[in-house]
């Protein structure tokens, strides 16, 4: 093989290796920004549910102290009852404790209420906060996780970039230029030629330059998107043997034979 084309395979491997390094690396904030957001929204259906039972605790307060009100309002009616003169006046009191009475009934109920949508609030609660308190156990995982991948694939990366320096180093600046130009406009600029097609872009190539990449003696760039072809023997499929096809017909016509007579009967035809 070239040497240069040797050498620019390997060159290509590194270049994978530190694109794909350099964006697992890119993605870590982005990750852990998700992770920070579902956090976020337990938080907040924790300060939602806290504010629910803030507000259910005001409003049983305010039917308290409205029962209290009401309460010395029928002591007050009562202690007129001994001063009234009339039976009218008596009657429009006893009225008016009546109503009193009804209104104190009215509040009862609703504290009633009130407890029961506190009781589910307060389920609601538990059930927040047991989920926040697992989510923030996983956001722990998760960051240590991440930060451990990402001291990883630093490393690494340091690694392959020394690497592509001395790679890079080892390659005639021809076969750079060429490697650099492609790369700048299709990513990658090597790519394997197999089945007689180039692999990135799967263009068939012509008798003539399949039987030269075959060679891997010279630079044969693909026609269609001018990457470095290279040819790796190990990778061809083994060609087809020619007695196959006959020998399927062969099983199948023995099948056939064999099969039980009136079998293709039971088959409904559609
Ligand atoms: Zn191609």
């Amino acid at each position: 093989m070239h040497p240069d084309l040797a050498n620019l395979i390997e060159l290509e491997k590194a270049d994978r290796e530190i694109t794909r390094l350099s964006n697992e690396i890119a993605s870590l904030p982005k990750h852990l920004a998700v992770i920070e957001g579902k956090l976020a929204d337990i938080n907040t259906r924790v300060q939602k549910a806290q504010d629910a039972l803030k507000a259910q605790e005001a409003t049983k307060r305010r039917h308290e102290s409205d029962i209290q009100d009401l309460q010395q309002k029928i002591s007050k009616f009562k202690a007129q009852t001994l001063d009234v003169k009339t039976n009218e006046q008596y009657k429009a009191l006893l009225h008016e404790i009546e109503f009193a009475e009804a209104e104190i009934r009215k509040h009862e109920d609703q504290i009633l209420e009130g407890m029961t949508a506190t009781e589910a609030l307060n389920t609601d609660l538990k059930n927040v906060n047991a989920e926040l308190k697992a989510q923030t156990a996983e956001n722990e995982k998760e960051k240590e996780a991440a930060r451990a991948l990402t001291a990883k694939d630093e490393k690494e990366l340091t690694e392959w970039q020394a690497k592509r320096t001395t790679q890079r180093a080892a390659i005639s600046s021809d076969a750079l230029q060429l490697y650099d130009r492609v790369v700048k406009a299709r990513k990658t600029a090597v790519a394997e030629a197999m089945t007689q097609q180039c692999t990135a872009c799967h263009v068939m190539l012509r008798p003539q330059t399949w039987n030269e990449v075959k060679t891997n003696e010279r630079f044969i760039t693909c026609d269609s998107c001018s990457r470095i072809l290279f040819y790796d023997p190990a990778h061809e499929p083994p060609p087809p043997e020619e007695k196959k096809p006959k020998k399927k017909k062969a099983k199948k016509e023995v099948e056939e034979a064999t099969a039980e007579p009136g079998a293709d009967e039971s088959v409904p035809v559609v």
